[in-house]
């Protein structure tokens, strides 16, 4: 194809010959920079044997060149008005599908048993709608999908809270649940002037690559996970205080001690100075 899609005058182009407006509240800011997506591509390692699932296409910015460097693209778009036009920015490709729906309800594992050859390689990339960025991100985490990776811009803030490490300002029980399942990179920034129309925040882009094995063992990962977001509860408090008001009515202050004791960790340190192993350790010794 000549021209991409994702410049200025392109972008422009399409909207005025179908007369598409953006609706803010499906995170619609298409991306104008052919440079920020091919550093997108680099980052996820998009190659000719690999399958990838993209959320969100619009008007094909991503997926064109997704197509270009990929075996097979499947695209889950929920704003039925697109359809027209990406019948038209993407008529030259004969490997993408573009499934209209809901990605939070559409049965995902059914569209790749569909479109990908069994044991082919499959990653998620996508310029995300910000207004869904964390469910959509829990929902694949917890999904049992087989991903090998996935590749999202998201809101810079929500970036730097999912590849966050202990004792830093962003890290909380968010960076737990997303590094339980991942190892996560917070790997470069996009500026506001990179989209149409503007969004109101920073962007950045996370690549998240699936671990085989959760890196600590937890005995029981629900448990885990609430004794994780209690700790993080009032962070200001001392991990003590919050973990005193989670077990109320269950277990008194001096058992909560013991439990600390036993798990070798001090009740007055704050929940963003522990590890996900301490946490882990924490956790098992209340099963
Ligand atoms: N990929 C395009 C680009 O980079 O220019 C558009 C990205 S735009 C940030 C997000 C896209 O996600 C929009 O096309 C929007 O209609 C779509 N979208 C919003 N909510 C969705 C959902 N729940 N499921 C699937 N697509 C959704």
């Amino acid at each position: 194809k000549e021209k991409a899609i994702a410049t200025p005058s392109q972008t422009k182009a399409y909207l005025n010959k179908f007369g598409f407006s953006f609706k803010k509240s499906l995170g619609q800011n298409f991306i104008i920079d052919v440079n920020i997506l091919n550093n997108i591509l680099n980052v996820a390692g998009v190659t000719k044997d690999v399958g990838v699932i993209e959320i969100g296409p619009g008007m094909g910015a991503l997926t064109e060149q997704l197509a270009q460097a990929a075996d097979h693209v499947v695209a889950f778009e929920i704003d039925q008005r697109l359809e027209p036009i990406l019948a038209e920015t993407l008529a030259d490709y004969d490997n993408i599908s573009i499934v209209f729906e809901d990605v939070l309800k559409a049965d995902v594992q059914a569209v790749i048993n569909q479109h990908f050859k069994p044991s082919q390689p499959i990653k998620l990339v996508a310029n995300l709608p910000y207004y869904v960025t964390t469910p959509i991100i829990m929902q694949l985490l917890m999904s049992r999908l087989p991903l090998e990776s996935i590749t999202v811009m998201i809101q810079k803030e929500v970036a730097e809270r999912m590849a966050a490490e202990p004792n830093s300002k962003s890290y909380g029980s968010l960076s737990i649940a997303v590094q339980y399942y991942t190892e996560a990179i917070h790997t470069f920034n996009v500026p506001k002037t990179a989209f149409m129309p503007q969004p109101n925040v920073e962007s950045a882009v996370l690549h998240l690559t699936f671990r085989k094995e959760p890196p600590v063992h937890v005995e029981d990962e629900p448990f885990f996970f609430s004794l994780v977001r209690a700790s993080f509860a009032q962070r200001r408090k001392t991990l003590r205080n919050n973990l005193v008001s989670f077990f109320k009515g269950k277990y008194d202050k001096e058992m909560v001690e013991e439990k600390l004791k036993q798990a070798e960790i001090s009740g007055d340190r704050r929940a963003e100075t522990l590890s996900i192993g301490e946490f882990a350790n924490l956790a098992n010794t209340f099963c």
